[in-house]
């Protein structure tokens, strides 16, 4: 398939190389690795290909800015993150494109996720200016108790694919609000997005050092270097509850903070006072939104019985009329999954629901010709056992279940190891109340089917993780708290 002259020059506008130090290196083994359209199955460009050494490197750069910036004023430290914040939103169309080319979606929701990557900086240009302490005399009168909050120190990152830029500013903005260097090792199949972004920020006066990007094609060969190393304080990462439980035993050796975003099972509860139409629409959103590729996606739809038959035969008709095709087609409505695992992956979900016993009410399958498209699925019903109930689907496939009592939904909901986001529907107040209590989980959107914010804390209980990014608690993620004693004479 022809590649317009636009994507051409997005493309090509991005250094493909690491950013260590604030300079654009090639690899030291002089490797490279292919980035993929996934709307086409087609090679977009190379990247240098990280290396322990390079690792290594970026770690040096990173220690060696780390008393500059913790010593920044924090004005000039919120006047870079506003200059980003604002930078983003300027180059919002171009960076959408180069997301969606690398990533699929379509590009209005690339377009939404710069501009939700650009409220992570907002939000933490003005926490940069908040980061107080306290004194107090000591209960004897001896001493004066001097509190203070210090950076952490130098942080490994690392996110994933799906949200390629926002994932990336969620860390980055707390990490240099706070006064912390980092070292960032993005997903494989993204790389793009997080090497313009080290540009937008070094255009927009970051120092040398703080921040540094590693690409790299084996995550475990350039990461494991770093977690033993003394000078390394802290990993934040993103991504599956597999490879966070692997880095949290690694951190363990050296007592490293961490912080964990992993998976998520959201359950989305309908009772039978809800606004249907607003259940509906809210069902597509946490459903269809990035083709179902979020932690934050519903993943099992639990409906009380009596309107059960109406809803999956609403959602059923919304989905039918989705738009799928290349991301970059302003039509679209629905791209690609990222990869061709992904989408067999979805594809086997399906396939076992149906094996089953699941009705399959509209999509289930994976449209011929390039690119790795999947249908826009819903079924109903699900039996007991269907492995998509417990496995994270990250595709757009909506199972539907039924429920009798408001007991017997929230068990169900609880019903899983993950805990990060729930949604539910309902018009009557106790119980709403009553269900959000009761909900383990770390957020709920109720009569929302979006709970994203860069002013709220983003974060799951369970084995959906630990620490929480965004809104008042996402800076301490990234602050040490520090105690003088006084003598007070
Ligand atoms: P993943 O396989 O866990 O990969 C995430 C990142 O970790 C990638 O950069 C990956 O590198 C790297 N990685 C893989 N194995 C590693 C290892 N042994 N050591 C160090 N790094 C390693 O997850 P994914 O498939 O990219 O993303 C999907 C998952 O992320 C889902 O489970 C989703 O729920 C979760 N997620 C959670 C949140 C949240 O906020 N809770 C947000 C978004 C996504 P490669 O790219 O080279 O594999």
């Amino acid at each position: 398939m022809a590649v317009a002259a636009s994507e051409r020059q997005v493309v090509e506008a991005v250094p493909k190389r690491l950013f260590v130090a604030g300079e654009w290196r090639e690899a030291s083994g002089g490797g490279e690795f292919a980035v993929e359209d996934p709307a086409t199955g087609e090679v977009l460009c190379r990247v240098a290909d990280a290396t322990a050494e390079d690792a290594l490197a970026a770690l040096a750069a990173a220690d060696r800015a780390q008393r500059g910036w913790a010593d920044t004023p924090p004005n000039e430290r919120a006047e870079l993150l506003w200059r980003a914040f604002e930078e983003l939103r300027r180059r919002a169309d171009e960076l959408a494109l180069l997301m969606t080319l690398e990533m699929g979606k379509a590009l209005a929701e690339s377009r939404a996720e710069v501009l939700y990557a650009a409220e992570f900086f907002r939000w933490f240009s003005g926490e940069a200016l908040r980061l107080d302490g306290y004194v107090k005399r000591s209960g004897d009168g001896r001493s004066r108790l001097i509190v203070t909050r210090e950076p952490v120190g130098p942080c490994l990152l690392i996110t994933p694919w799906n949200f390629p830029l926002a994932m990336g500013t969620r860390k980055i903005g707390p990490a240099l609000a706070a006064g912390c260097t980092m070292v960032w090792k993005p997903a494989q199949l993204t790389p793009l997005s997080a090497l313009a972004l080290a540009g937008v920020l070094a255009e927009c006066g970051l120092p040398r050092g703080v921040l540094n990007v590693v690409p790299a094609s084996d995550a475990r060969a350039v990461t494991e270097p770093l977690l033993r190393d003394p000078r390394l304080r802290k990993v934040s990462f993103t991504g599956s509850t597999a490879v966070g439980r692997r880095l949290m035993a690694a951190a363990g050796e050296r007592v490293l903070r961490v912080s964990m975003e992993l998976g998520g099972n959201a359950p989305f509860l309908v009772f039978d006072d809800a606004d249907l139409d607003a259940a509906l629409a809210g069902a597509v959103t946490a459903k269809m939104r990035n083709v179902g590729e979020a932690c934050t996606a519903a993943n099992r739809f639990l409906v009380a019985e009596a309107i059960a038959d109406e809803f999956a035969r609403g959602l059923a008709a919304r989905f039918s009329e989705l738009r799928i095709g290349r991301g970059s087609a302003e039509e679209t409505q629905v791209g690609p999954l990222v990869s061709a695992e992904q989408r067999q992956k979805v594809a086997e979900l399906v396939t076992d629901a149906v094996d089953r016993g699941a009705r399959v009410l509209t999509g289930g399958n994976a449209p011929a010709g390039p690119g790795y498209f999947y249908e826009p699925t819903v079924l109903y019903p699900v039996p007991d056992g269907a492995r998509l109930l417990r496995e994270e689907i990250f595709g757009p496939v909506a199972p539907i279940r039924t429920f009798t009592s408001e007991e017997e939904a929230v068990a169900e909901a609880n019903a899983s190891e993950y805990g990060l986001v729930a949604y539910v529907y309902t018009r009557d107040l106790d119980r709403a109340r009553r269900v959000c209590e009761r909900l383990e989980f770390g957020m709920v959107g109720l009569n929302q089917g979006i709970v994203s914010n860069a002013g709220a804390p983003f974060g799951g209980v369970k084995q959906s993780g630990i620490g929480r990014e965004g809104g008042n608690e996402g800076i301490d993620e990234y602050l040490e708290t520090k105690y003088v004693a006084l003598a007070a004479g």
